[in-house]
């Protein structure tokens, strides 16, 4: 169970993903979350930096979803007036609304790509599915709630777990 825990790509932000290489690789859809991945999780909209980031998805042919386990009312905000679609109340890591994003960009599994910032939702989700996975830094770990700072708990047993077996190593996980 461990070793689904473990993301294909770590970086630091969104930002920092190789879409040109992904691309090249097959890679189509992109499922996003939201909270401490694209924005803060107490920041409503997309910052200008983010902005030309989704252009730069668009112009490079990519599809994108954001899924979010957040209310209809937060994620709408922040998706609606950017025209994206998503898919709101997510209860990741379960598997549906991963098939629901897919279903949305109609591109399959193994050209999926997952981005969040938690192990236990959205790396563990995604891997289940044999999707991409790729684990980003939380942009705002201050403004996390309740249940996210015990599944930070869990990820630190985990992560000292998957140390130990020589599964996460300090420099990021390249191809
Ligand atoms: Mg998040």
């Amino acid at each position: 169970m461990f070793e689904m825990l473990v993301p294909r790509l770590r970086v630091n932000t969104v930002f920092d993903i190789d879409l040109e290489d992904l691309y090249r690789k097959g890679y189509r859809g992109i499922i996003t979350d939201l909270d401490n991945t694209l924005v803060g999780a107490k920041a409503p909209l997309a910052t200008p930096e983010l902005l030309v980031w989704f252009d730069k998805v668009k112009q490079l042919g990519f599809k994108l979803v954001i899924v979010s386990n957040n209310n209809m009312d937060r994620v709408s905000k922040f998706a609606t007036p950017l025209n994206i679609e998503f898919v709101h109340g997510a209860r990741k890591p379960s598997n549906a609304p991963f098939h629901r994003a897919m279903k949305l960009m109609e591109i399959g599994p193994d050209s999926t790509i997952v981005v969040g910032d938690q192990m236990l939702t959205d790396v563990y989700g995604g891997n289940r599915l044999g999707l991409y996975t790729v684990l980003v830094l939380p942009i705002s770990p201050k403004d996390e709630g309740f249940g996210t700072r015990i599944n930070r708990r869990v990820e630190r047993i985990a992560l000292t777990r998957l140390r130990k077996q020589g599964l996460w190593h300090e420099e990021e996980s390249k191809e």
